[in-house]
């Protein structure tokens, strides 16, 4: 069975511009039900091989033209734009995340799609004069890039990588999460009429097709996104033939709140930080640490903003939160609060599964959290945020910096100079005063310190990373 009476998920595999079958199939969960509301095609080794030959058999051409390219990037994100209709209910079924969400994350796609097709490529810096030789030194495209993508934001997270990819001159091969295939696969359908045949093809399958296109013989760049333990296979199955390799990973985000900062003036905004997308965003903050005379009055602020918060199915109007994305991960964050609070954590708010189909969680906040505790030594990802009390600013920097994740972090104070000199310290691929993760824009780079990436993406340091560098010489005249 390929499709069931909703008509939104018929999805198919894009493959050298036209529809390519598969033999097996996929169930895909709406987490607003828990039920199975449509099937994606599974694909198997040898349609992974057709991919692959066709990517490999666009690339040629796809090189040569970037005006080409760029014009028709612009039109890519015109057929997005033009799709959000179909894209964005898609979006929230697979996903969970509300309608107006969800047409604000296909809304940054078309963004995204349109940023690469703009971007003014900067000539690289010239060379020191070399004795006898006229030198150039120029970027190449690699050629097939192998995308795998995780399910939190499925369609953003392809587009980081398709439009850089497609505008250096690449042709792309998409694997999404097997959670939410659908909206890449539908992403593959509209842009099908736009870009020539083989440069994206998009195919749906688990965990095994993700390492199948990590070991392949075809692509010469992996650009992965997900799990720190997922990231660690692919670099170490990449490094047998040497692939390109960027790897946006996990984070267990900090906020650093000092001693002069009103917990009621920055609560607004530090929920908005860790509560964005459900908390399964990879730059959302994921712990917070205030002075214990703080601790208190902040953790009863952001209860309140957590009580008057809405959480609701996605496609019932004025849900602000969906129920968390799938069943692992849920019950993985269920698993995180019961921990903490087995260890002198309290919930001040939430705290539980809330009673009803699907997997929704009550937003939960959680003092009384320490150092060692699992929900704050791991990354949630998901509706919970732990509080904890410190009275060392200067062992906080050094816990912090001492962790194995460094994606984003913040620190909050009535003094920004204040602020900024404390944000100086910490080793995380972005730093923000009084904001948290409010850089993730396309013109600035993106990724992770230590164990959360290798790499970055947007901007045009995330071009360049679908680039090898090329010195070309011929014997100077005169
Ligand atoms: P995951 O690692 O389980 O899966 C990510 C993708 O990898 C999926 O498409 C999956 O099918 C595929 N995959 C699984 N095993 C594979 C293998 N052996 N070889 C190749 N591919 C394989 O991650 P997830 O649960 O989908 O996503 C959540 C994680 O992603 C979180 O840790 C989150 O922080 C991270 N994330 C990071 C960023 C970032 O930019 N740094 C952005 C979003 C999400």
């Amino acid at each position: 069975m390929t499709g069931t009476a909703s008509g939104l998920d018929a999805r198919t595999m894009t493959v050298d511009g036209v529809a390519l079958p598969a033999t097996g199939t996929l169930d895909v969960i709406d987490p607003a039900t828990g039920r199975v509301f449509a099937q994606a095609p599974d694909c198997a080794a040898p349609q992974l091989d057709r991919a692959m030959a066709a990517a490999a058999a666009a690339f040629p051409a796809w090189r040569h033209d970037e005006a080409a390219r760029r014009a028709l990037l612009r039109r890519s994100a015109d057929a997005v734009d033009a799709a959000a209709g179909q894209l964005a209910p898609l979006l929230t079924a697979e996903q969970g995340k509300p309608l107006d969400q969800a047409r604000r994350e296909v809304a940054s796609t078309g963004r995204w799609l349109r940023y690469f097709a703009e971007l003014e490529r900067a000539p690289e810096p010239a060379p020191e004069a070399t004795p006898g030789a006229a030198v150039e030194v120029l970027r190449r495209p690699l050629g097939v890039v192998a995308a795998i993508t995780p399910w939190n934001y499925p369609l953003l997270l392809a587009a980081w990588k398709i439009a850089p990819a497609l505008r250096a001159g690449n042709t792309v091969v998409l694997k999404p999460s097997p959670y939410t295939p659908l909206t890449s696969l539908l992403l593959g359908e509209v842009l099908r009429p736009v870009l020539p045949p083989g440069v994206l093809n998009v195919v749906s399958g688990g965990d095994r097709l993700g390492a199948l296109m990590t070991a392949h013989p075809t692509p010469r760049k992996i650009s992965f996104t997900g799990s720190v333990a997922t990231g660690r296979q692919v670099a170490a199955t990449a490094a047998l033939d040497l692939k390109r390799l960027t790897l946006e990973l996990g984070g267990n985000d900090p906020a650093l709140v000092l001693d002069d900062a009103d917990p009621t003036a920055i609560a607004d905004a530090l929920f908005g930080a860790a509560f964005v997308n459900n908390g399964q965003a990879c730059m959302a903050a994921k712990r917070v640490y205030a002075p214990s005379r703080l601790a208190g009055p902040l953790v009863e602020a952001l209860a309140a903003r957590a009580r008057a918060v809405r959480v609701d199915a996605g496609t019932v109007p004025g849900a602000q939160l969906g129920p968390v994305s799938n069943r692992p991960q849920y019950e993985r964050v269920g698993g995180l609060v019961d921990d903490a609070l087995r260890h002198g954590a309290v919930a001040a708010v939430g705290g539980r599964q809330i009673d009803r189909p699907g997997y929704f969680f009550e937003p939960t906040v959680l003092a009384g959290a320490a150092d060692g505790t699992r929900v704050v030594d791991e990354e949630q990802f998901g509706p919970v945020l732990p509080v904890v009390a410190y009275r060392d600013l200067d062992a906080v920097v050094r816990r912090v910096n001492a962790a194995p994740y460094g994606l984003t972090a913040s620190v909050w104070s009535a003094d920004p100079g204040r602020a900024a000199g404390v944000a100086a310290r910490l080793e995380a691929g972005q730093v923000s005063v009084n904001a948290h993760g409010n850089g993730v824009l396309p013109h600035l780079p993106f990724g992770g310190h230590r164990a959360s990436g290798l790499g970055v993406e947007n901007g045009p340091w995330g071009l360049a990373a679908y680039t090898d560098l090329q010195v070309r010489l011929r014997p100077a005249t005169g």
